[in-house]
């Protein structure tokens, strides 16, 4: 079939109207009718090809929450009308120890993204969630809370999973001091997530502008990032820091504010490559690692986590036709935190 759809056919073009060919309705696929499909700065980064692996036409969107239209003859883990997600994945090998493991994310064999990817045949291009419709297996695809806010779920497919990911994995909590670096989408999950699981979040940003939002959001506090003096006086003060910033910063200085043992985990993707220097580790023992959005196991415990507490995302709702709108906006900051396409209010 034909999904209506935005793509961008060179890095350098604002996106424009597409038609995507939609595949048949495979056995174990499902037809998604997508409601809604949040703006992730990733989408940014690789429709304009600053990660240097773009390919055109490029669709993209992997923040999709919509309703199953129609079911493969073996695809029965969803009913007709189900409000269901997909996040930044449609499929991947399946054999490899991290698909066994519910990992999928982490792939040895060949994660097909959401857009600017290939099917398994590692071919067929991808196409993504600024569309009408989606073909998925039934598999990569998570069941969304009837009970939550639907445009304000769909961040949680990545934004969500990409934050409460590592602050599960570092077992992050209750008497741990946290910093989110960077209040942007992921940044405002990251926070709302560390709050809820009980640690004492600190919000560092470059805009004195989000303190209050900060706040409200629920972090316990609030650091500027340009001001050296309240950089200072935070050294050696945090357990763990998510760095969340999408362009280029100084990691020693956020490494010089983690205490003996910190991790500093990494979930922003410049498109320049960071310079660490090894005296910003070794002396206080610290850690720099990296994370990359979640499995669908941990994406459908995430979501459940969600409608548990009533935590979704801030958005702005816009139309597909603002997009390129949209785009420079989250450039300029001018968010918050999340702008979320309305597919049917086109
Ligand atoms: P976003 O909404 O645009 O937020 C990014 C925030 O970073 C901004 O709000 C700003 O926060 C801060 N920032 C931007 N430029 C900065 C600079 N030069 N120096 C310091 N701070 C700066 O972006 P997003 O959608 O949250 O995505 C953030 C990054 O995560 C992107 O690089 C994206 O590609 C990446 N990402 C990674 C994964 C993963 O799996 N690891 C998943 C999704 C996205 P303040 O105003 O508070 O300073
Ligand atoms: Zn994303």
């Amino acid at each position: 079939m034909k999904a209506h759809a935005y793509a961008a056919m060179s890095a350098t073009t604002p996106l424009e109207p597409f038609q995507v060919e939609r595949r048949e309705v495979g056995a174990h696929d499902v037809l998604i009718e997508i409601d809604f499909c949040g703006v992730c700065h990733s989408d940014i980064h690789q429709a304009r090809g600053e990660w240097g692996n773009s390919t055109f036409p490029m669709v993209p969107g992997h923040e999709i929450v919509g309703r199953v239209v129609k079911r493969g003859a073996k695809a029965a883990r969803f009913t007709e009308k189900e409000l269901v997600g997909v996040g930044c994945f449609v499929d991947s090998c399946r054999a490899c120890s991290s698909c066994k493991k519910g990992v999928e994310q982490y792939c040895s064999g060949h994660v097909s993204f959401t857009y600017n990817g290939t099917e398994q045949d590692k071919t067929t291009p991808t196409y993504g969630g600024y569309s009408s419709h989606i073909v998925v297996d039934e598999r990569y695809v998570v069941r969304v809370p009837a009970e939550l806010d639907t445009k304000a779920v769909a961040p949680l497919l990545c934004a969500g999973i990409t934050t409460y990911s590592p602050l599960k994995h570092w077992n992050v909590g209750r008497g741990q001091k946290v910093a989110v670096l960077g209040l942007g989408g992921l940044g405002h999950m990251g926070v709302k997530f560390a709050v809820a699981f009980g640690a004492e979040v600190t919000v560092i940003s470059t805009s004195p502008s989000k303190e209050a939002d900060a706040k409200r959001l629920g972090a316990h506090h609030f650091l500027l990032l340009s001001d050296a003096q309240q950089v200072a006086e935070a050294a050696e003060r945090f357990d763990f820091l998510l760095d969340t910033v999408s362009g280029p910063h100084d990691l020693n200085v956020a490494l010089g504010l983690l205490r003996l043992d910190g991790h500093m985990v990494l979930v922003g993707v410049p498109p320049e490559a960071p310079q660490v220097h090894a005296f910003s580790l070794i002396p206080r023992r610290r850690s720099l690692a990296g994370s990359m959005i979640g499995g669908i196991k941990e994406t459908q415990e995430m979501l459940d986590f969600c409608a548990e507490k009533g935590i979704v995302a801030d958005v702005e709702v816009i139309r597909l036709s603002q997009i390129n709108e949209a785009y420079s906006r989250m450039i300029a900051g001018d968010v918050r935190y999340r702008f979320v396409v309305d597919l049917k209010g086109r």
